[in-house]
C-alpha cells in the first residue's frame, strides 16, 4: 500500500496519515517532520530548511527530493508506505515516479484531504504541536488529554512558528499554486480519491478506510 496524501496544509493530512499507518501498519513518512528532526538536531540541513520553512516558503527541491526517496528504500517500506507532505510540486511527483518506475513499482492511491481555505486559518491557530516528539493535536478538535503537555512523550505544547496567521496565509497561496496542480496530476493517473475534510477526525478516516479496502 503506497499512499501520496494531498490536501492543504492544516486540513488534517498528517492527522489521518498517522492514523493509516496505525491501522495498516506501514510507515508514516512525513517530509516536515524530517525536517523538523533536523532543526531540533542543529544539522546542516535543518539550519538551511528552516530559513525558508518559517516564512512559509517550500524547501528547495535540492534539498528535499534526495531525503525522501532515499528513506523510501529503508526496510520498513516494503510493504508500502503513507507519504505526507511529499510530493509538493509537480516534478517532485514527477521524480517519486520515476524513482517508482526504476524498480518497477508505482502509487496505489493519492488521497486528497478536501478543506476549504475559509476553515484553515482558523484551524490552525488552534493547532499544537509537541517539541519533543511532534505529535500534533488541536485545541478544539483533537485535545491532549493533558492540556498544554504532550500525552506520547510529556513534552510541552507549542503553536508552530509556521502555523502563525500570518504564515498559514503564506503556505496557503504557496499551496494553491505549487501543490494543488497535484490533484490533476493523480486524477490524470486514475489514482485519486477525495474525502470532505471538514468532518470529524474518525469520520474522515472511515472515509479513507472504505476506500482503502474497496
Ligand atoms: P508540513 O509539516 O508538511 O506542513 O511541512 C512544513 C514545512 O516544511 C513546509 O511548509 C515546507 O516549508 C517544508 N516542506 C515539507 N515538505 C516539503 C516538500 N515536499 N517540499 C518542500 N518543502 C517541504
Amino acid at each position: 500500500m503506497k499512499i501520496v496524501m494531498l490536501g492543504a496544509p492544516g486540513a488534517g493530512k498528517g492527522t489521518q496519515a498517522k492514523m493509516i499507518a496505525a491501522k495498516y501498519q506501514v510507515p508514516h513518512i512525513s517530509s516536515g517532520d524530517i525536517f523538523r528532526a533536523n532543526i531540533k538536531n542543529g544539522t546542516e540541513l535543518g539550519k538551511k530548511a528552516k530559513e525558508y520553512m518559517d516564512q512559509g516558503l517550500l524547501v528547495p527541491d535540492d534539498l528535499t527530493v534526495d531525503l525522501v526517496i532515499d528513506r523510501l528504500s529503508w526496510e520498513d517500506c516494503k510493504n508500502g508506505y503513507i507519504l505526507d507532505g511529499f510530493p509538493r510540486t509537480i516534478p517532485q511527483a514527477k521524480t517519486l515516479d520515476a524513482a517508482l518506475e526504476k524498480i518497477g513499482e508505482r502509487l496505489d492511491f493519492a488521497l486528497d484531504v478536501d478543506v476549504p481555505d475559509e476553515n484553515i486559518v482558523t484551524r490552525m491557530s488552534g493547532r499544537r504541536a509537541c517539541v519533543g516528539c511532534g505529535a500534533t493535536y488541536h485545541i478544539v478538535y483533537n485535545p491532549s488529554k493533558k492540556g498544554d503537555i504532550c500525552e506520547v512523550c510529556g513534552d510541552q505544547l507549542i503553536l508552530r512558528d509556521d502555523d502563525k496567521p500570518e504564515t498559514v496565509q503564506k503556505r496557503l497561496s504557496v499551496y494553491h499554486e505549487q501543490t494543488q496542480p497535484l490533484i490533476d496530476y493523480y486524477a490524470d493517473q486514475g489514482i485519486l480519491k477525495s474525502v470532505d475534510g471538514t468532518r470529524d477526525m474518525n469520520d474522515v478516516f472511515a472515509a479513507i478506510a472504505a476506500i482503502l479496502e474497496a
